[in-house]
Protein backbone atom coordinates (compact mmCIF):
# COMPACT_ATOMS: atom_id res chain seq x y z
CA UNK A 1 0.00 0.00 0.00
CA UNK A 2 1.25 3.32 -0.75
CA UNK A 3 1.74 5.42 2.37
CA UNK A 4 0.22 9.00 1.73
CA UNK A 5 2.19 11.98 3.22
CA UNK A 6 1.25 15.71 3.67
CA UNK A 7 3.54 18.48 3.45
CA UNK A 8 1.29 20.88 5.62
CA UNK A 9 3.19 24.23 5.56
CA UNK A 10 3.63 27.24 3.25
CA UNK A 11 4.89 27.56 0.01
CA UNK A 12 8.39 28.57 0.77
CA UNK A 13 9.01 25.35 2.58
CA UNK A 14 7.53 23.32 0.20
CA UNK A 15 10.14 24.86 -3.03
CA UNK A 16 12.25 23.98 0.18
CA UNK A 17 11.75 20.30 1.54
CA UNK A 18 10.24 18.67 -1.91
CA UNK A 19 13.65 17.51 -2.88
CA UNK A 20 15.64 16.95 0.31
CA UNK A 21 12.29 15.04 1.57
CA UNK A 22 12.15 13.02 -1.31
CA UNK A 23 15.42 12.06 -1.47
CA UNK A 24 15.37 11.03 2.27
CA UNK A 25 12.00 8.82 1.40
CA UNK A 26 13.51 7.17 -1.60
CA UNK A 27 16.71 6.05 0.40
CA UNK A 28 14.41 4.47 3.15
CA UNK A 29 12.42 2.59 -0.04
CA UNK A 30 9.58 3.44 1.00
CA UNK A 31 6.22 3.03 -1.22
CA UNK A 32 4.67 6.37 -0.95
CA UNK A 33 2.81 9.47 -2.47
CA UNK A 34 3.86 13.13 -1.01
CA UNK A 35 2.23 16.12 -1.88
CA UNK A 36 0.26 19.17 -0.54
CA UNK A 37 -3.24 18.44 -1.45
CA UNK A 38 -4.07 14.54 -0.61
CA UNK A 39 -7.67 13.54 0.59
CA UNK A 40 -7.68 13.54 4.17
CA UNK A 41 -9.37 10.37 4.92
CA UNK A 42 -5.98 8.93 3.17
CA UNK A 43 -3.57 10.42 4.34
CA UNK A 44 -1.06 8.47 6.60
CA UNK A 45 1.18 10.99 8.43
CA UNK A 46 1.26 15.06 8.33
CA UNK A 47 4.81 16.74 8.45
CA UNK A 48 3.54 19.58 9.88
CA UNK A 49 4.13 23.44 10.53
CA UNK A 50 2.52 24.48 13.43
CA UNK A 51 1.57 28.09 11.18
CA UNK A 52 0.29 26.27 8.56
CA UNK A 53 -3.95 26.51 7.45
CA UNK A 54 -4.65 22.89 8.72
CA UNK A 55 -5.98 23.15 12.40
CA UNK A 56 -8.10 20.66 12.21
CA UNK A 57 -7.02 17.06 12.16
CA UNK A 58 -10.73 15.35 12.73
CA UNK A 59 -11.19 14.08 9.05
CA UNK A 60 -7.49 12.91 8.87
CA UNK A 61 -9.24 9.55 10.02
CA UNK A 62 -6.16 7.39 9.04
CA UNK A 63 -3.77 9.16 10.42
CA UNK A 64 -0.71 7.73 11.81
CA UNK A 65 1.57 10.50 12.97
CA UNK A 66 1.89 14.03 12.98
CA UNK A 67 5.92 15.02 12.08
CA UNK A 68 6.52 18.62 13.26
CA UNK A 69 9.42 20.40 11.41
CA UNK A 70 10.36 22.83 14.37
CA UNK A 71 11.55 21.75 17.35
CA UNK A 72 9.09 24.19 19.38
CA UNK A 73 5.27 22.54 19.41
CA UNK A 74 3.84 25.06 21.48
CA UNK A 75 1.26 25.85 18.34
CA UNK A 76 -0.04 22.49 18.01
CA UNK A 77 0.77 20.64 21.78
CA UNK A 78 -2.91 21.48 22.85
CA UNK A 79 -4.81 20.75 19.40
CA UNK A 80 -7.84 18.54 20.65
CA UNK A 81 -8.26 17.48 17.68
CA UNK A 82 -4.69 15.93 17.66
CA UNK A 83 -5.11 12.42 18.59
CA UNK A 84 -2.30 10.51 17.23
CA UNK A 85 1.55 10.76 18.12
CA UNK A 86 3.01 14.13 17.49
CA UNK A 87 7.33 14.13 16.99
CA UNK A 88 9.22 17.35 17.19
CA UNK A 89 11.88 18.01 15.33
CA UNK A 90 15.42 17.47 16.65
CA UNK A 91 17.26 17.82 13.63
CA UNK A 92 21.73 17.55 13.50
CA UNK A 93 21.51 20.56 11.72
CA UNK A 94 19.34 23.12 13.98
CA UNK A 95 21.41 21.61 16.77
CA UNK A 96 24.60 22.36 14.99
CA UNK A 97 23.21 26.20 14.65
CA UNK A 98 22.05 26.92 17.82
CA UNK A 99 25.53 26.18 18.99
CA UNK A 100 26.97 28.17 16.78
CA UNK A 101 24.79 31.17 17.70
CA UNK A 102 24.72 30.42 21.36
CA UNK A 103 28.60 30.32 21.30
CA UNK A 104 29.38 33.34 19.52
CA UNK A 105 26.68 35.82 21.27
CA UNK A 106 28.30 34.26 24.62
CA UNK A 107 31.87 35.08 23.17
CA UNK A 108 30.40 38.65 22.08
CA UNK A 109 29.56 39.59 25.22
CA UNK A 110 32.15 37.54 27.23
CA UNK A 111 35.15 39.45 24.97
CA UNK A 112 32.87 42.68 25.40
CA UNK A 113 33.54 43.24 21.14
CA UNK A 114 30.79 45.98 21.27
CA UNK A 115 32.52 48.26 23.11
CA UNK A 116 35.28 48.32 20.21
CA UNK A 117 32.93 48.05 17.29
CA UNK A 118 30.78 50.97 18.96
CA UNK A 119 33.69 53.01 20.25
CA UNK A 120 36.16 53.64 17.21
CA UNK A 121 36.16 57.32 18.93
CA UNK A 122 39.87 58.11 19.65
CA UNK A 123 39.93 56.29 23.45
CA UNK A 124 42.53 53.76 23.85
CA UNK A 125 40.52 51.60 26.28
CA UNK A 126 42.17 49.50 28.95
CA UNK A 127 38.88 46.77 29.07
CA UNK A 128 40.61 43.29 29.39
CA UNK A 129 37.91 40.31 30.00
CA UNK A 130 38.06 37.99 32.93
CA UNK A 131 39.00 34.46 31.60
CA UNK A 132 35.50 32.21 30.59
CA UNK A 133 37.20 29.99 33.03
CA UNK A 134 35.86 32.66 35.52
CA UNK A 135 32.44 33.77 33.76
CA UNK A 136 29.38 31.21 35.19
CA UNK A 137 26.98 30.63 32.00
CA UNK A 138 23.19 29.09 33.11
CA UNK A 139 22.11 27.19 30.57
CA UNK A 140 18.09 26.90 31.51
CA UNK A 141 16.83 24.09 29.85
CA UNK A 142 19.03 21.66 29.69
CA UNK A 143 17.59 19.68 26.13
CA UNK A 144 18.95 18.81 23.26
CA UNK A 145 20.32 21.72 22.28
CA UNK A 146 20.62 23.50 26.13
CA UNK A 147 23.24 20.69 26.46
CA UNK A 148 24.84 20.73 23.12
CA UNK A 149 25.39 24.30 24.19
CA UNK A 150 26.51 23.43 27.37
CA UNK A 151 29.20 21.17 26.16
CA UNK A 152 30.99 23.90 23.54
CA UNK A 153 30.52 26.17 26.27
CA UNK A 154 32.44 24.17 28.55
CA UNK A 155 35.24 23.35 25.50
CA UNK A 156 35.40 26.83 25.24
CA UNK A 157 36.19 27.15 29.03
CA UNK A 158 33.44 28.99 30.53
CA UNK A 159 31.92 27.86 34.07
CA UNK A 160 28.62 25.86 32.50
CA UNK A 161 25.80 25.42 34.66
CA UNK A 162 22.19 23.76 33.33
CA UNK A 163 18.60 23.69 34.63
CA UNK A 164 15.87 21.26 33.71
CA UNK A 165 12.86 19.56 34.99
CA UNK A 166 14.08 16.21 35.48
CA UNK A 167 17.78 15.31 36.68
CA UNK A 168 20.32 15.36 34.52
CA UNK A 169 24.36 14.80 34.01
CA UNK A 170 26.17 15.86 31.69
CA UNK A 171 29.95 15.69 31.81
CA UNK A 172 31.60 19.19 32.68
CA UNK A 173 28.31 20.81 33.04
CA UNK A 174 26.71 21.68 36.99
CA UNK A 175 23.03 20.24 36.51
CA UNK A 176 20.38 21.62 38.81
CA UNK A 177 16.69 20.83 38.14
CA UNK A 178 12.87 21.13 39.41
CA UNK A 179 11.53 24.02 40.59
CA UNK A 180 13.36 23.81 43.61
CA UNK A 181 16.92 24.02 42.62
CA UNK A 182 16.29 27.32 39.30
CA UNK A 183 17.01 30.03 41.84
CA UNK A 184 20.91 28.12 42.73
CA UNK A 185 21.45 27.77 39.02
CA UNK A 186 21.10 31.53 38.62
CA UNK A 187 22.80 32.46 41.43
CA UNK A 188 25.54 35.04 40.60
CA UNK A 189 25.74 33.52 36.73
CA UNK A 190 27.52 36.31 34.31
CA UNK A 191 25.16 34.86 31.25
CA UNK A 192 21.77 33.05 31.40
CA UNK A 193 21.13 31.44 28.08
CA UNK A 194 17.30 30.36 27.59
CA UNK A 195 16.83 27.09 25.65
CA UNK A 196 13.16 26.27 27.46
CA UNK A 197 10.37 25.31 25.55
CA UNK A 198 6.99 27.82 26.33
CA UNK A 199 4.73 25.84 28.48
CA UNK A 200 2.49 27.47 31.54
CA UNK A 201 5.21 26.09 34.03
CA UNK A 202 8.09 27.72 31.89
CA UNK A 203 6.40 31.22 31.46
CA UNK A 204 7.95 34.50 32.83
CA UNK A 205 11.08 32.01 34.05
CA UNK A 206 13.00 35.11 34.23
CA UNK A 207 11.45 38.06 35.91
CA UNK A 208 12.10 40.69 38.42
CA UNK A 209 13.30 37.95 40.77
CA UNK A 210 15.38 35.92 39.17
CA UNK A 211 16.96 38.69 37.04
CA UNK A 212 18.19 40.19 40.73
CA UNK A 213 19.93 36.39 41.66
CA UNK A 214 22.51 37.13 38.79
CA UNK A 215 25.64 38.52 39.00
CA UNK A 216 25.15 42.66 38.16
CA UNK A 217 25.43 43.47 34.63
CA UNK A 218 24.39 40.12 33.80
CA UNK A 219 23.95 39.17 30.01
CA UNK A 220 21.01 37.62 29.11
CA UNK A 221 20.84 35.87 25.52
CA UNK A 222 17.00 34.33 24.56
CA UNK A 223 16.75 31.93 21.67
CA UNK A 224 14.43 29.74 23.27
CA UNK A 225 10.74 31.47 23.21
CA UNK A 226 9.22 35.17 24.06
CA UNK A 227 6.95 34.27 27.29
CA UNK A 228 9.82 33.18 28.86
CA UNK A 229 10.95 36.30 29.79
CA UNK A 230 8.69 38.65 31.97
CA UNK A 231 9.14 42.22 29.78
CA UNK A 232 8.72 44.50 32.29
CA UNK A 233 10.78 43.11 34.62
CA UNK A 234 13.87 42.68 32.06
CA UNK A 235 13.06 46.43 30.77
CA UNK A 236 13.79 48.24 34.28
CA UNK A 237 16.21 45.25 34.84
CA UNK A 238 18.13 46.92 32.37
CA UNK A 239 17.23 50.45 32.97
CA UNK A 240 18.69 49.77 36.98
CA UNK A 241 22.29 48.42 35.39
CA UNK A 242 21.30 44.79 37.01
CA UNK A 243 21.00 43.60 33.32
CA UNK A 244 23.93 44.74 30.74
CA UNK A 245 22.73 43.85 27.54
CA UNK A 246 19.88 41.05 26.23
CA UNK A 247 20.21 39.39 22.91
CA UNK A 248 16.78 38.19 22.10
CA UNK A 249 16.04 36.18 19.13
CA UNK A 250 12.22 35.72 20.18
CA UNK A 251 9.13 37.29 21.32
CA UNK A 252 6.04 37.56 22.43
CA UNK A 253 4.86 38.89 19.56
CA UNK A 254 6.22 37.95 16.10
CA UNK A 255 7.12 40.00 14.37
CA UNK A 256 8.37 41.97 17.14
CA UNK A 257 5.86 45.51 17.02
CA UNK A 258 8.09 48.35 15.16
CA UNK A 259 6.85 50.15 19.00
CA UNK A 260 8.07 47.81 21.15
CA UNK A 261 10.33 49.27 23.21
CA UNK A 262 13.07 46.60 22.65
CA UNK A 263 13.97 48.19 19.21
CA UNK A 264 14.62 51.67 20.70
CA UNK A 265 16.93 50.41 23.82
CA UNK A 266 20.33 49.94 22.88
CA UNK A 267 21.13 47.24 25.78
CA UNK A 268 18.79 45.22 23.50
CA UNK A 269 19.89 43.73 21.02
CA UNK A 270 16.60 42.40 18.84
CA UNK A 271 17.20 39.41 16.03
CA UNK A 272 14.13 37.77 13.82
CA UNK A 273 13.77 34.19 15.34
CA UNK A 274 16.94 33.20 13.28
CA UNK A 275 18.62 31.60 16.27
CA UNK A 276 18.63 28.22 14.03
CA UNK A 277 16.38 26.73 11.27
CA UNK A 278 15.63 23.24 10.25
CA UNK A 279 17.51 22.63 7.97
CA UNK A 280 16.12 20.75 4.84
CA UNK A 281 18.55 17.87 4.51
CA UNK A 282 18.87 16.59 7.67
CA UNK A 283 15.84 17.38 9.02
CA UNK A 284 14.27 14.85 6.05
CA UNK A 285 16.70 12.41 7.20
CA UNK A 286 15.00 11.70 10.23
CA UNK A 287 11.44 12.53 8.92
CA UNK A 288 11.83 9.47 6.74
CA UNK A 289 13.72 7.89 9.55
CA UNK A 290 10.78 8.61 11.67
CA UNK A 291 8.31 7.18 8.68
CA UNK A 292 9.86 4.07 8.31
CA UNK A 293 9.77 3.48 12.29
CA UNK A 294 6.74 3.98 12.48
CA UNK A 295 5.81 1.60 9.70
CA UNK A 296 7.44 -0.75 11.20
CA UNK A 297 5.81 -0.83 14.11
CA UNK A 298 8.11 0.74 15.83
CA UNK A 299 7.67 3.98 18.57
CA UNK A 300 8.53 7.17 16.74
CA UNK A 301 11.66 9.28 17.79
CA UNK A 302 11.34 12.53 19.84
CA UNK A 303 7.66 12.24 20.50
CA UNK A 304 6.05 14.88 22.15
CA UNK A 305 4.98 14.68 25.99
CA UNK A 306 1.52 16.19 25.66
CA UNK A 307 0.50 16.71 29.20
CA UNK A 308 4.08 18.43 29.57
CA UNK A 309 4.01 20.30 26.98
CA UNK A 310 7.03 19.81 24.89
P1 LIG B 1 14.11 19.73 24.57
O1 LIG B 1 12.72 19.25 24.75
O2 LIG B 1 15.15 18.75 24.15
O3 LIG B 1 14.64 20.41 25.91
C1 LIG B 1 13.82 21.18 26.73
C2 LIG B 1 14.52 21.36 28.05
O4 LIG B 1 13.71 22.19 28.88
C3 LIG B 1 14.70 20.03 28.81
O5 LIG B 1 15.93 20.01 29.47
C4 LIG B 1 13.56 20.07 29.82
O6 LIG B 1 13.81 19.32 31.00
C5 LIG B 1 13.54 21.55 30.14
N1 LIG B 1 12.27 21.93 30.75
C6 LIG B 1 11.02 21.89 30.23
N2 LIG B 1 10.11 22.27 31.13
C7 LIG B 1 10.79 22.56 32.26
C8 LIG B 1 10.41 22.98 33.55
N3 LIG B 1 9.13 23.20 33.85
N4 LIG B 1 11.37 23.16 34.48
C9 LIG B 1 12.67 22.94 34.19
N5 LIG B 1 13.11 22.53 32.95
C10 LIG B 1 12.17 22.33 32.01
O7 LIG B 1 14.02 20.94 23.54
P2 LIG B 1 15.15 21.50 22.57
O8 LIG B 1 16.42 21.60 23.33
O9 LIG B 1 15.15 20.77 21.30
O10 LIG B 1 14.57 22.96 22.27
C11 LIG B 1 14.36 23.90 23.30
C12 LIG B 1 13.56 25.07 22.79
O11 LIG B 1 14.37 25.89 21.94
C13 LIG B 1 12.38 24.72 21.88
O12 LIG B 1 11.25 24.33 22.67
C14 LIG B 1 12.14 26.01 21.16
O13 LIG B 1 11.25 26.78 21.93
C15 LIG B 1 13.51 26.68 21.13
N6 LIG B 1 14.07 26.77 19.78
C16 LIG B 1 14.33 28.00 19.25
C17 LIG B 1 14.88 28.13 18.00
C18 LIG B 1 15.21 29.48 17.46
O14 LIG B 1 15.60 29.60 16.31
N7 LIG B 1 15.08 30.53 18.22
C19 LIG B 1 15.17 26.97 17.16
C20 LIG B 1 14.86 25.72 17.80
C21 LIG B 1 14.33 25.63 19.06
P3 LIG B 1 13.98 17.72 30.94
O15 LIG B 1 15.35 17.51 30.29
O16 LIG B 1 13.95 17.31 32.34
O17 LIG B 1 12.85 17.22 30.09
Amino acid sequence: MTIKILFSANNENWKRYKAPLQDALDNKSLDYELGRTITPCEVDYIIYAPSSSLQDFSPYAKLKAVLNLWAGVEGVTNNKTLKVPLARMVDSGLTDGMVEWVTGHTLRHHLGIDKHIHGQDGIWRSYVPPLAKDRIVTILGLGTLGTACGIALKRLGFNVRGWSRREKRVDGIICFYGDDQVDSSLMDADIVVLLLPDTPLTQNILNQHTLNLLKRGAFVLNPGRGPLIDDDALLAALDSGQIEHATLDVFRIEPLPQNHQYWSNNKVTVIPHKASETRPKTASQVIAMNIERAENGQELLYLVDRENGY
